[in-house]
């Protein structure tokens, strides 16, 4: 059966809110039809909890967290959006690789692996993921995934 991403997200931004309490306000934002994904619960998780941990502990005490899902003809994409420290331009393009981390979070403790472990995620089921980010403004991860499954093949 495809996965229900509406109910899926919902569900992991409810257990993400008792997280984090007041210290962060997490905005929910659903867009266009996200019906017929097929794909791993077991993965999603493991991409939204990586992004999502990062958005809180590279933002401020306070700062809005945006978490949007858009669901296209033939794909569904999510954002996660934070109001947090940014990550320089120099630093962007090999953050995906493993122990990759940024040159401005020196006193925040990280291994540096969450982001490889998302793209991994990501990469095996056929998708793709990307950043826009500005140092002192904050950071967006953007996630576009194939519906693809038998919702693709089922078209014929
Ligand atoms: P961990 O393995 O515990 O997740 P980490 O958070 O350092 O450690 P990644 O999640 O892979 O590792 O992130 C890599 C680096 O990317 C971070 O160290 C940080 O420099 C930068 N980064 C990732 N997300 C954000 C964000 N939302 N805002 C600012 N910097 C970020
Ligand atoms: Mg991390």
């Amino acid at each position: 059966v495809p996965l229900d991403l509406l109910q899926f997200f919902s569900e992991l931004i409810e257990q993400e809110r008792e997280t984090v309490g007041e210290h962060h306000e997490l905005i929910f934002k659903i867009t266009g039809n996200t019906k017929g994904f097929w794909g791993d619960r077991g993965l999603l998780q493991q991409i939204f909890v990586n992004l999502m941990s990062n958005a809180i502990k590279y933002s401020p005490e306070g700062g809005a967290i945006e978490f949007h899902l858009i669901g296209k003809e033939s794909q569904v994409m999510f954002s996660i959006k934070d109001q947090g420290i940014g990550i320089p331009i120099a630093d962007q393009e090999n953050l995906f690789q493993s122990f990759s981390r940024g040159s401005n979070v020196d006193t925040i403790p990280g291994t540096g692996l969450g982001l490889a472990i998302s793209k991994a995620c990501v990469d095996l089921h056929g998708g793709n993921i990307t950043l826009s980010s500005q140092v002192g403004q904050g950071t967006k991860f953007i996630v576009s995934l194939p519906k693809n499954g038998k919702g693709e093949m089922g078209k014929g």
